[in-house]
């Protein structure tokens, strides 16, 4: 979402975003709000659960989009998981008009697959991604995540974490090989942080995968990939059946 609309929803609903930038360990909503065409939905929700929040110590904890549409988490004081009914309710009411409003401009859409993701959009802004998605069709590339080994001929390096999801993202990536340890810094990530957002991306938004292979030396790094690996090709399975 614009952060011009993300943060007048923060200025507005104080006490229902008031972990809008906590600590990452400890709450999702550091990631912000999805689409912008949703933020009118959001926005009326928030109109409901903010005296609630405000009263109970109720709090958001996520608000992403999964298979085209918004998911909205909440969790009560001290983490209690027992909320009013009038807040599932406003919740769902909120999740099912999702599913029917263009995520980039609020007007009518329904959810369709564009390049491997589902998107809720209307027929122009569906048209304008297809567009653009064709545009930056990139040529198959293969990613050799690494931050000492050099890649081999025909592979694009990269060193964090952060830089091959910034690739998988792109598109185009038909294989990937994992090293697991990249560095001491927190900000370098690990291969199985890869791995885990690729489960992820297969889990809920229909990412194609790309062949993924392991050649870190770290036994248990290994083990740790080998598992995320395994759900991956379990998940690609079933979505392909
Ligand atoms: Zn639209």
């Amino acid at each position: 979402m614009r952060s011009d609309l993300d943060e007048a929803l923060v200025r507005d609903f104080p006490h229902l975003y008031r972990d809008r930038h906590g600590d990452p360990r400890d709450t999702s909503m550091v990631y912000g709000f999805p689409g912008d065409g949703w933020e009118p939905i959001i926005r009326r929700l928030s109109e409901k659960l903010e005296p609630i929040a405000r009263e109970t110590g109720m709090r958001a904890v996520q608000v992403k989009e999964k298979m085209g549409g918004l998911r909205f988490y909440v969790t009560g004081a001290d983490g209690a998981r027992v909320l009013p009914d009038s807040v599932h309710a406003a919740i769902w009411a909120s999740m099912e008009e999702s599913s029917r409003t263009c995520e980039h401009c609020g007007a009518a859409g329904s959810t369709a697959k564009v390049g491997g993701w589902w998107l809720t959009l209307c027929t122009a802004c569906l048209e304008r991604a297809r567009a653009q998605r064709a545009e930056q069709r990139r040529p198959e590339a293969r990613v050799w995540l690494d931050d000492v080994r050099p890649a081999p001929k025909g592979w694009t390096r990269a060193y964090t974490a952060a830089e091959a999801i910034a690739l998988l993202e792109a598109g185009g990536v038909v294989e990937i090989s994992l090293d697991h340890d990249l560095g001491d810094e927190a900000t370098c990530g690990s291969g199985y942080q890869v791995a885990v957002w690729i489960e992820e991306a297969v889990a809920t938004r229909g990412f194609v995968p790309p062949v993924i292979r392991i050649h870190s030396a770290n036994v248990v790094g290994r083990a740790r990939m080998a598992q995320a690996i395994a759900s991956i090709e379990r998940l690609r399975r079933r979505g392909t059946a």
